[in-house]
């Protein structure tokens, strides 16, 4: 009974004051941006929902929750999107990650080449297959990996046997550059493998993500580029024949027979809801990606002219999924909190290089190994990627970054 007092009496003290907190966010409102969506799925809800609850109901009506229909049309779908060799839908990228090492028989003994600067699934799978971490430093302009950077790498190794893999990530969307990495790959018998969890959508003069290494890995968590409802993800292949190894490691191992174990295998399969809401948001997939390629030149226009920040990397012939904006400056924190004022959040991608993290630090070389990833993780923040911003609240953000990067 206090209890629902204490509420009915905390309501009233609410009320009270409501229609002056009300004012007071109104008139700070008029001068600033209102608050906008680092993201924008709501907006994309809104205009997707109503195919998106047919699609549901029909796996609602089949019933086959698990290797339903959905599943191989969204696969023969994205193949053809991108023009690989085979799809596999697989339960999220880091699973994607995890087969394509176990597809190559990469494990105990072996090592694999990882950027430092990156989400730490990239470096987590090599150590689940039971192999080792080198880790990489990445290029100051692309923030991605190198041939210049992977050839430091190599010949810092000593006497160690040479890595089996090179996992190269498109780190905030922009595709790194397989047509330099695939010959080094092949002169070191290495497999390159493209971390595309932030860059399916991408393209090169050469194709588009999920084409560009001979095996490509992407997620559909749902803030990536292309996001489910849930956890999700892909595994592209060159070779279609990888495609029934990958569908093999998927389920258990199963052979041809359900009950014959070839090898070790995972359970790691997509679910019919979320191929089902995937294929609807694949329908304006495209379109969602010129959206953000225009909100980046809208941010380039603004920042160049200011000095004292860097802008994203863009490089010739190639198209970014644009997962992140992500600007370098000096003074991080207070860009951030004065943006925050203004109504613009931001965020972090990633405060700590992985070789720095307690988890990860035995298999690297500590503090001062790696600079350019450990100066980018001091540097770096992101502004809203969000393709439903409405021309107002570009102009709003924009508005804001001028007002912090004049004074
Ligand atoms: C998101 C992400 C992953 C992992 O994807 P999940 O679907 O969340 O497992 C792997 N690598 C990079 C670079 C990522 O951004």
């Amino acid at each position: 009974m206090g209890g629902q007092g204490a509420f009915v009496a905390t309501q009233r003290i609410f009320s009270v004051f409501a229609p002056a907190t009300f004012l007071l966010v109104n008139i700070r409102r008029s001068m600033v941006a209102t608050s906008i969506a680092f993201v924008g799925l709501e907006a994309q809800r809104r205009r997707l929902r109503s195919q998106i609850e047919a699609r549901l109901n029909t796996v609602l009506d089949h019933g086959q929750f698990v290797n339903g229909p959905e599943i191989r049309e969204l696969e023969a779908r994205l193949t053809d999107f991108c023009g690989a060799g085979d799809c596999v839908g697989v339960s999220s990228g880091t699973d994607a990650l995890l087969m394509a090492l176990m597809g190559a028989g990469i494990g105990r003994g072996d090592s694999v080449l990882v950027p430092a600067f990156t989400f730490p699934a990239t470096a987590e799978v090599v150590l689940l297959a039971g192999a080792l971490p080198v880790f990489v430093d990445v290029d100051p302009e692309t923030m991605n990996v190198s041939a210049a950077t992977v050839q430091a790498a190599l010949g810092e190794l000593g006497d160690r046997p040479l890595p089996k893999a090179l996992m190269a990530v498109d780190l905030f969307g922009l595709p790194a550059d397989y047509s330099e990495l695939q010959p080094l790959c092949d002169e070191h018998d290495m497999l390159l493998i493209d971390d595309a969890a932030q860059s399916f959508g991408g393209s090169d003069r050469y194709g588009k993500v999920g084409a560009l290494a001979p095996v490509t890995a992407t997620s559909f968590f749902p803030a990536k580029p292309l996001g489910g409802y849930g956890d999700g993800g892909a595994l592209f292949c060159r070779d279609a024949r990888l495609g029934d190894l990958y569908r093999s490691i998927r389920e258990h191992g199963q052979g041809r027979e359900r009950y014959d174990i070839d090898r070790i295998g995972l359970n790691a399969r997509l679910d019919s809801f979320q191929a089902a809401v995937l294929l609807v948001k694949l329908d304006v997939f495209e379109e969602e990606i010129a959206d953000r390629e225009a909100l980046a030149r809208a941010y380039d226009a603004c920042l160049a002219p200011l000095g004292s920040v860097v802008l994203p990397p863009r490089r010739d012939g190639v198209q970014s999924a644009w997962a992140q904006y992500t600007i370098q400056v000096d003074d991080r924190d207070s860009l951030r909190a004065r943006l925050a004022e203004l109504g613009v959040p931001t965020a972090v991608y990633y405060p700590k290089p992985l070789h720095l993290q307690l988890a990860y630090r035995t298999y690297g070389k500590g503090a001062g190994s790696l600079p350019v990833a450990e100066s980018l993780a001091g540097r770096v923040v992101s502004l809203p990627m969000n393709p439903y911003l409405e021309p107002a609240e570009v102009e709003s953000v924009c508005e804001a970054l001028r007002r912090v990067f004049e004074t």
